[in-house]
């Protein structure tokens, strides 16, 4: 028999990243307090990881917390970006089940319910499966499946595809994530490469409650280059076939021309072949060097062995 199913009483811990939310932050709480105020065996807790904001977002949560005992704030000492800040809350967050949840509401919190139920019936993680992404953009919601069909053409393990971070994780999934020590964290990634057995509940996303996405596509850009790089070797080995690719042709070419040079004598005519040649060359070699730098610089980042985040102080 199961013994999640005959549990009396279930500590969960909601992980919040936010960075200058200062219009969504009483939102959420308000929506969090109505979703469970009908659940008597479960007791919330909420740690808000502030990422450097530069508006209100501390002094509200501050606030709050002074009637709010299911509050925590932890406090970074800069902007560390949501992935750091995501592990800064799983570090600290002390339940049995732990759900990492955006504040703008666009994971809704009533979810949470069914993803327990889930997790009662033997499941170690519930996926928040988003199961239309209307509420983006159309270039983000192409961009993004190109991203989901590369990724899990070339990298393992497999991304489930329109998942984000939201979903619910047993203790031990939580403590597995926190024994990786690696300094770049793709979150979805690491959630990802983990495994532990899992269920999936479907949702529609709805769009930001108040405020403005932190996202832009820069910076989703180089989200996914993060993504691609940290699970995949693949993008560094692709210019060895690009190098035989290229190589072998011009090693046909090159005793052709020595044939053609020994038996008609010499041609001077030849700049635009060998111009092409040149620049064509040039440019793939500065790319492969482009993305063996990429790979050499995260090794040079990896090995700084710098913590992922600071914390000023923890409320
Ligand atoms: N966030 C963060 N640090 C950052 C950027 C975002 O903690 O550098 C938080 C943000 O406050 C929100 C969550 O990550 O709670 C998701 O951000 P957002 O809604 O802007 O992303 P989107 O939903 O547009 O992908
Ligand atoms: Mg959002």
């Amino acid at each position: 028999m199961n013994s999640r199913l005959d549990k009396h009483h279930l500590l969960l811990s909601l992980v919040v990243p936010v960075f200058n939310e200062q219009e969504t932050i009483d939102f959420f709480i308000e929506k969090i307090s109505s979703v469970f105020s009908q659940e008597e065996q479960l007791t919330v807790e909420m740690i808000f990881i502030n990422d450097g904001s530069t508006d209100e977002t501390l002094e509200r949560l501050i606030k709050r917390q002074q009637t709010d005992q299911r509050i925590k704030i932890v406090d970074l000492s800069r902007n560390f970006g949501k992935e750091a800040a995501l592990t800064a809350g799983l570090d600290i967050a002390s339940g049995e089940v732990v759900v990492p949840i955006d504040v703008d509401l666009q994971d809704p919190p009533e979810l949470i319910l069914e993803m327990i139920q889930l997790w009662r019936e033997g499941y170690e993680v519930v996926l928040g499966k988003r199961v239309n992404r209307s509420s983006d953009h159309w270039l983000k919601r192409v961009t993004a499946s190109w991203f989901y069909r590369i990724h899990n053409k070339i990298a393992s393990p497999k991304l489930p595809v329109n998942v984000g971070d939201f979903r619910l994780m047993d203790r031990c999934v939580v403590d597995a994530i926190k024994k990786l020590p690696e300094s770049h964290r793709f979150m979805k990634g690491l959630f990802a490469w983990v495994g532990f057995k899992t269920a999936c509940v479907d949702y529609v996303r709805p769009e930001r409650i108040a405020g403005s996405t932190k996202f832009n596509g820069w910076k989703l850009w180089n989200f996914a280059i993060e993504g691609l790089t940290s699970f995949s070797t693949a993008p560094m080995r692709t210019w060895i076939y690009i190098g035989f690719l290229v190589a072998f042709p011009s090693f046909i070419f090159s005793i052709f021309i020595l044939f053609r040079v020994l038996i008609f004598g010499i041609d001077v005519p030849g700049y635009a072949s060998i111009m092409v040649a040149v620049t064509f060359l040039g440019g793939l070699q500065l790319i492969g060097i482009g993305v063996l730098g990429e790979y050499l610089g995260r090794t040079y980042m990896e090995s700084k062995r710098r913590p992922i985040f600071l914390i000023r102080q923890i409320y």
